[in-house]
């Protein structure tokens, strides 16, 4: 969840750990730290709070060397405190480790260690790969680093992503993973390892990222890959797709505004080079199945966690609709414990936009073990999902650097909607009809930047019901997860209560909640039911709720009955989810500020979560 960096090369480590650190808070964590190898001696300096604390106190912290690691911690075991932070050194200061993870054995490691008078300092339970690192090497001190730490690992139990340093092998760093991300960025006489490639783009676009139960030795000028039962591994050079300027905020006060401007050129990103030539389908690259093997497709499962789950939802709506396969999807972390009935048949999908959830890894594992074919739909190239998946769709969204997710959102839409036509196109729909689908595709990221423009309407309705604390989100069909995703953003994003329903369903029960203090959002764009939406929000304005209503066309019902109204261009059904949800996140975004929040980085939440 948290950070690793890592530097060996001519230059000075601190500054490049630093930059490396700021450039993954967007990720969440509770402390910092850095240890730098200086003239045959480690030094560590950690600090709690913000990256920018430990950048303060390094003014005073002389240290030069060329090699050093550093992290930022979201704290499991131990409280938060500079204790507690990472780097750990090994009793006698030989060895220096950052961790991610968490090692679950620790307490019988830590006794065994205790026994041969090993000292310990923090309460983590990372503290004791240091020392049991620096045991291994007391009684094999010819071993090589990485033969050290391999020998260490054997013994751990957990998950873990870690970089180490010695005074002993000086010129050398070694990474090590098993459930938690970790790469080689490689440079020229320089390479930089990291928990993500956030950390490294702005120095180099290749990086091998490293497999579960893989040691890396890294030098300046080449490394080595080897499992942790010392087999050959074959080495994959990955290219990032990442400009440096995502992770800059330009002339925007957060990220999160900076991503949903960024909106019409992630969607068209997402359909870059995917119709086919007759302007009629989609096609995916990623996707080797061939239509008759897509045809003998009975059934679609998808599974995915948070945003990425309504974003499947919305697929289930199109796919069933447009393609008439039927489309179940489940939540990653039920799914992966779970004794599913097992269907013929059917095609998983996977939906990570880090690639590395770790919820939806292992239902990937499970229905992989269950003889599934599985494919992804990620951002991020070379993500574990990535690779570990039969094969799949990258979403080219770019870094999105906001914990709440936006612009990763629709950019899934956008490829789940293309999915629902490729399905359609194979199965139940006819040319003339592919070919208005694909047309409304293409207008899509026009429209959606009209949408855009509604940006200050709604900071001057978010002015006016911030101060509420209570929130209903409604939508019928495809606008319900819409719905959903409104009401994630406002909880993620501004603390405030908020629910989501079908429309329908609020007289079941929810209408309970009405009353002055309500703010009911009605996403009333398709146009299907309007009748009864209508009829729903006078249900609420007998109860003296608020309605804010988004709706194609105004008239003057809407102007009559609500006390809000944002109309939004009328689009095609398969798109019209993908326009709906814009709103959505500005309002989210602006209740946000408006209370204060640090609408970046909301508390407690964290950016791809690697952690069960
Ligand atoms: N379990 C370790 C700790 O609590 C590492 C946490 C992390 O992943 O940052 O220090």
């Amino acid at each position: 969840m948290c950070g690793i960096i890592g530097y060996i090369g001519q230059k000075e480590a601190n500054s490049i750990l630093i930059d490396g650190l700021k450039r993954m808070e967007y990720r969440g964590y509770d402390s910092a730290g850095v240890a730098v190898l200086d003239n045959g001696t480690i030094f560590s300096l950690k600090r709690i709070g913000k990256v920018a604390e430990l950048a303060r106190a390094q003014t005073k912290f002389p240290h030069r060397g060329p090699i050093g690691i550093g992290h930022t911690r979201w704290a499991t075991h131990g409280n938060v405190s500079e204790r507690n932070a990472h780097p750990h050194l090994s009793d006698d200061g030989r060895f220096a480790v950052v961790h991610n993870g968490i090692i679950e054995n620790y307490l019988q490691i830590k006794a065994f260690l205790i026994e041969r008078n090993y000292r310990f300092a923090s309460d983590t339970d990372t503290e004791i790969l240091a020392n049991l690192i620096d045991y291994h090497y007391q009684k094999a001190p010819h071993l090589h680093f990485a033969e050290i730490v391999r020998k260490t690992l054997l013994h751990v139990e957990g998950t873990y992503g870690i970089a180490i340093i010695s005074k002993i092998f000086a010129d050398e760093l070694v990474v090590a993973r098993k459930g938690s991300p970790l790469l080689i960025g490689l440079g020229e006489g320089e390479n930089i390892v990291a928990s993500d490639a956030a950390a490294v783009a702005r120095y180099t676009k290749r990086v091998v990222y490293l497999n579960d139960g893989e040691v890396a030795s890294v030098r300046s000028d080449n490394f080595s890959i080897t499992t942790l039962h010392e087999n050959a591994v074959d080495v994959v050079c990955h290219e990032l797709d990442w400009e440096i300027h995502d992770t800059d905020l330009a002339d925007y006060p957060h990220y999160m505004l900076k991503e949903i401007f960024e909106q019409p050129s992630v969607i068209e990103n997402a359909m870059r080079g995917r119709f086919t030539a007759d302007g009629c389908s989609a096609k995916f690259g990623g996707i080797s199945l061939i239509p008759r093997e897509l045809r003998m497709v009975d059934r679609l499962l998808f599974c995915a966690c948070g945003t990425a789950y309504h974003a499947c939802l919305v697929g289930k709506y199109l796919i069933e609709k447009y393609a008439r396969i039927p489309v179940d999807v489940e939540y990653a972390s039920e799914f992966r414990y779970r004794n599913a009935p097992p269907q013929r048949n059917t095609l998983v999908f996977v939906v990570s936009q880090s690639g590395e959830t770790i919820d939806t890894l292992a239902a990937l594992h499970e229905a992989k073990r269950r003889g599934y074919m599985v494919l992804g739909i990620t951002n991020v190239v070379g993500s574990t999902i990535a690779r570990a998946t039969d094969a799949g769709i990258y979403q080219h969204a770019g870094l999105e650097m906001g914990v709440a997710s936006t612009k990763a959102f629709t950019s899934q839409i956008t490829i789940l909607s293309m999915l629902a036509l490729l399905f359609a196109r194979i199965r139940d729909m006819d040319a003339i009809v592919g070919l208005q689908y694909v047309q409304a595709l293409k207008s899509l990221p026009i429209i959606a930047s009209d949408v855009l423009k509604l940006s200050e309407q709604i900071r001057i309705i978010a002015e006016k019901y911030y101060g509420y604390e209570r929130f209903l989100f409604l939508g019928r069909q495809a606008m319900y997860p819409i719905a959903l995703e409104g009401a994630l953003k406002l909880k993620e994003i501004a603390y405030v209560h908020a629910e989501a329903f079908p429309t329908a369903e609020m007289k079941h029960g929810p209408i309970a909640l009405i009353s002055e203090e309500t703010i009911c959002i009605f996403i009333a764009t398709q146009n299907e039911l309007l009748d009864k939406t209508m009829n729903n929000i006078q249900e609420v304005k007998a109860r003296g709720g608020k309605v804010i209503a988004i709706v194609n066309n105004n008239c003057i019902a809407w102007e009559i009955f609500c006390d809000e109204v944002l109309i939004i261009p009328e689009v095609h059904p398969g798109i019209n989810p993908i326009t709906s949800v814009i709103p959505l996140q500005f309002l989210a975004y602006y209740i946000g500020i408006l209370r204060g929040c640090d609408v970046d980085r909301p508390r407690n939440l964290a950016k791809s979560v690697t952690v069960e």
